[in-house]
């Protein structure tokens, strides 16, 4: 079977690679267009979204990760990696693209001052009990979903937090930085269930 990949231009693709190793994967750093190509499923992680931006056009691989979001490849998007994924951005730096695919609007640095980093139990209900632990660093949030896009889990005031819509999964929280890796594992789910047709 073909590998995963974690992009990793950027921010701490590092720590997603051991995570995906740990529960059994055979794990590439992609960088370069052959490498997005060969992958069966790509997590994007969190870091600085403009400058992920910046380097996936410079490394030419952008063009490539957007062949494969079309092509259905299974990818999930963490922090900087959701802004990544999102087809409208609010908030953007000037002239920030993201690969799109995700039909929602995505609000980077959601949390201001000293809600800047804060942790959370979020009720996903397709990762079942217990609630999840989860850890927010300058996050974005998800402002708008599209008729496809559903929401995976929201703060207490109904933020949308976690999103996914098809082969397509996002959480403003960072997973990789906790022990509970179900939406490492859920990812990984769906990337098998491509790779067997159904
Ligand atoms: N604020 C960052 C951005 O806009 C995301 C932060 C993160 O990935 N922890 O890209």
């Amino acid at each position: 079977p073909r590998p995963v990949g974690v992009l990793a231009l950027q921010g701490d693709f590092r720590e997603h690679v051991a995570v995906l190793t740990h529960l059994g994967a055979d794990v590439i750093a992609v960088r370069r267009p052959e490498e997005a190509l060969a992958v069966s499923g790509l997590v994007i992680p969190g870091g600085e979204s403009s400058v992920i931006d910046k380097l996936s056009r410079s490394f030419g691989v952008a063009d490539a990760v957007k062949e494969r979001i079309a092509d259905g490849m299974p990818v999930y998007g963490t922090c900087a990696g959701l802004i990544m994924i999102a087809d409208r951005l609010v908030d953007a730096i000037r002239g920030q693209q993201s690969f799109g695919g995700l039909d929602v609007a995505v609000r980077r640095n959601a949390f201001g001052g000293q809600t800047e980093s804060f942790e959370a139990d979020l009720d996903v209900p397709v990762l079942g009990d217990p609630p999840m632990h989860a850890v927010f660093i300058r996050a974005p949030v998800v402002t708008e979903l599209g008729a496809e896009a559903r929401a995976l889990a929201r703060l207490e005031d109904g933020t949308v937090v976690a999103v996914e819509q098809g082969n397509l999964l996002g959480t403003s929280f960072h997973p990789e930085m906790t022990a509970d890796y179900r939406f490492h594992r859920y990812f990984l789910d769906k990337v098998a269930a491509r790779a067997s047709g159904s």
